[in-house]
């Protein structure tokens, strides 16, 4: 198989990539990779863990997307890369029947002109031991909803009593965005699962949430008055918040900090992320935490044809400071490179200004009905604080801008309406 443009990742940027080139181009000549069948936005799923958020009908499949919007997608992991040869090698796809496994597509190569690497980021323990092996992470959608089943059954066993020790304590490592929208949207999602046949439970005596930051105070790259604000309300909502504090060691029921243990049979692991390992075996020059090195062009210096973008990308703003991993950078690169590579295909010299990161502010959700954040003006430095019901109205509006920017504006107006009808027919959150 060959394809003018290989784009690897259907994430926050990879996908609005192939959507914007797939329209202009077709499915001759852009194609798009990703190891998963359907797509979800990554900042939405501290929703899926909570159960607030329902995947099976938030997933976007990748082959409906690739047909409405002009692109071929292909199925399977990324594996290997040819730089050399222009060649990326996706992995075969297994079918797992009772554990007879059978190969249901089979290792493809594939060649290209440009390739895009928009391949996201993993969690970085930092050495923690047994940060590996006992949380849980919400970098993909399966963690996410391997959360949501093992918080159900504990609250099962919890209403049984067929554990020792009365409710549920859950430690979330990392008092970021993630962590905070995480706990606060749990807080919610608690009350509802007792209301909904877990009775005998009381959400705020028997669902224990704390958060633990290492730094002075939560969200600490946003403003001291949004971290406030964040904190007041996790408070609020009986969530315990420990900051300065470096957590030593997990084992599959405690979480230590130093001296201090806490009980803890559920732990989500929030405090960093890190390229996935396998950038670093590509053959492609990389910075310290193993993501790709670009440049200003957000091509990878030394090898013609090759660009990186979002999580996985490291790339230096003029200040020398580099773009920070979120969804509004991946989104801003993914406009970026497809102009580059719309002038590439109609023989155009690339665009003159080199890619800036705009930060445009930061809204973190606490909880279904507020959010708080801020809004960077366009004089630099200057911002605004936003809290409460317009916070909040933002912050959904973030993902609806995602929606539009793959399904179209009519499609996400349509979904969005059945999404809102759905969720006052059905409970708050997925019982099943
Ligand atoms: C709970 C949570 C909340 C967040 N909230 C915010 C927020 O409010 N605002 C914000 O700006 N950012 C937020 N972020 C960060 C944001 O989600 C990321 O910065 C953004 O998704 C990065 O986009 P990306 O395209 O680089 O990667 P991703 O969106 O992570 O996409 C990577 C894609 O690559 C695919 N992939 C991975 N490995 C392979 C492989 N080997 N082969 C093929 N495909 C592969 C994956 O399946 C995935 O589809 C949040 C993140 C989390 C986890």
């Amino acid at each position: 198989m060959q394809s003018q443009i290989l784009i690897v990742g259907g994430g926050a940027g990879g996908l609005e990539l192939a959507c914007k080139l797939g329209r202009k181009l077709g499915p001759q000549a852009v194609s798009l990779v990703d190891s998963r069948l359907f797509h979800i936005w990554k900042p939405s799923l501290h929703e899926v863990a909570a159960g607030t958020l329902d995947v099976h009908q938030e997933g976007l499949s990748y082959q409906m997307l690739a047909h409405d919007n002009g692109f071929t997608f292909v199925y399977g992991p990324m594996q290997a890369l040819d730089a050399g040869r222009r060649q990326l090698t996706v992995g075969a796809i297994y079918s797992d029947d009772h554990g007879r496994r059978e190969e249901v597509l089979p290792l493809r190569r594939i060649g290209y002109e440009s390739l895009v690497l928009a391949i996201g980021s993993t969690s970085n323990y930092f050495g923690v031991p047994g940060a590996a092996e006992h949380t849980i992470s919400l970098n993909a959608t399966e963690d996410a909803e391997r959360f949501r089943l093992t918080l159900l059954k504990l609250l099962t066993q919890a209403e049984l009593h067929t554990r020792p020790q009365a409710g549920v304590d859950i430690v979330i490592i990392g008092g970021g965005a993630t962590g905070v929208e995480l706990a606060a949207e749990l807080r919610e999602a608690s009350g509802v699962y007792a209301a909904y046949g877990f009775r005998p439970l009381c959400a705020e005596r028997d669902v224990r949430i704390t958060l633990l930051e290492g730094a002075p105070r939560i969200l600490a790259p946003l403003p001291e008055k949004v971290a406030s604000a964040a904190l007041a309300l996790l408070r609020q909502r009986a969530i315990k918040v420990v900051t300065a504090t470096r957590v030593t060691a997990i084992a599959a029921d405690a979480v230590t900090a130093g001296d201090i243990v806490y009980p803890a049979q559920l732990v989500v692991w929030a405090a960093g992320i890190k390229a996935p390992d396998l950038l670093g075996q590509l053959g492609l020059p990389t910075a310290k935490s193993g993501q790709v090195e670009v440049d200003a062009r957000l091509a990878v210096p030394g090898h013609a044809g090759i660009y990186a973008l979002g999580d996985c990308a490291a790339c230096a703003g003029p200040d020398g400071k580099q773009v920070p991993p979120r969804a509004q950078a991946a989104h801003q690169q993914a406009s970026y490179l497809a102009e580059t590579l719309l002038r590439q295909q109609r023989g155009k010299p690339p665009p003159q200004q080199p890619y800036v990161y705009r930060d445009y502010g930061s809204l973190v959700s606490v909880g279904q009905s507020t959010s708080v954040g801020s809004l960077m003006g366009s004089l630099k430095g200057l911002s605004w604080f936003v809290d409460g019901l317009v916070a909040r109205l933002m912050y959904v509006s973030l993902h609806l801008m995602h929606h539009r920017a793959v399904l179209g504006t009519l499609r996400t107006a349509v979904l969005a309406l059945a999404r809102f009808l759905i969720k006052r027919s059905t409970p708050l959150v997925k019982l099943h």
